[in-house]
């Protein structure tokens, strides 16, 4: 399988390695016609203000319809761009997860931290309640979940990763951590939505 990661600003790097370490083929992403070559696509972090303007309209929409197909995982700002609704500012979301989002939620004097969360039992298959560390840089929060998405992990009170369909998402940054599993999830999710 081909997976594409968004590669026009942002940790991509760390998702390339990480995704070839598990042995998948990358191509990184620097235009939307190339998402005709991949089965599935990684969002990384960065700065999702930015990745809008770098994607231009055009871009956004190309973008919009592929998180329609083909299967998604976003990390922190990639999350914040899956999510319908996006705060602290506002600004436009792809809508493929329904949740609300906030940007910068931790405030500046935590604004990075790792920390341990738990994986969640879920479709994903992860055993119940695993630990996992958990690397949060100026992450947003997770505010509003829709009924049709499914929590696959938590930190404390809070959501931290999600899916819906075809989309996944995580505030935290999993391929800073040497645990594999949350990378491993979103290739079982493209296997399972290969045609
Ligand atoms: N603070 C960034 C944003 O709002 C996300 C940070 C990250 O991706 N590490 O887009």
């Amino acid at each position: 399988m081909t997976i594409g990661v968004l590669a026009l600003q942002g940790d991509f790097d760390a998702h390339r390695r990480r995704l070839e370490e598990l042995g998948a083929k990358v191509v990184l992403i620097k235009k939307p016609e190339q998402f005709d070559e991949i089965d599935g696509l990684v969002i990384p972090g960065g700065e999702s203000g930015t990745f809008l303007k770098l994607l231009g309209e055009e871009g956004f929409e190309k973008l919009k319809q592929f998180v329609r197909v083909k299967p998604t995982f976003g990390t922190c700002a990639g999350a914040i761009l899956l999510a319908t609704e996006v705060e602290n500012p506002k600004q436009a979301g792809l809508g493929a997860i329904d949740i609300s989002i906030r940007r910068n939620a931790y405030g500046r004097q935590i604004d990075s931290s790792i920390r341990e969360g738990q994986l969640l039992q879920s479709s994903l298959n992860a055993k119940p309640d695993s630990p996992l560390e958990m690397v949060f840089i100026r992450a947003p929060k997770i505010e509003r979940i829709g009924k049709d998405v499914e929590i696959i992990a938590t930190e404390g009170e809070d959501t931290v990763a999600v899916k819906q369909g075809r989309a996944m998402a995580a505030t935290f940054h999993p391929e800073l951590s040497e645990d594999t599993r949350v990378h491993q999830a979103f290739l079982a999710l493209i296997e399972n939505h290969r045609e």
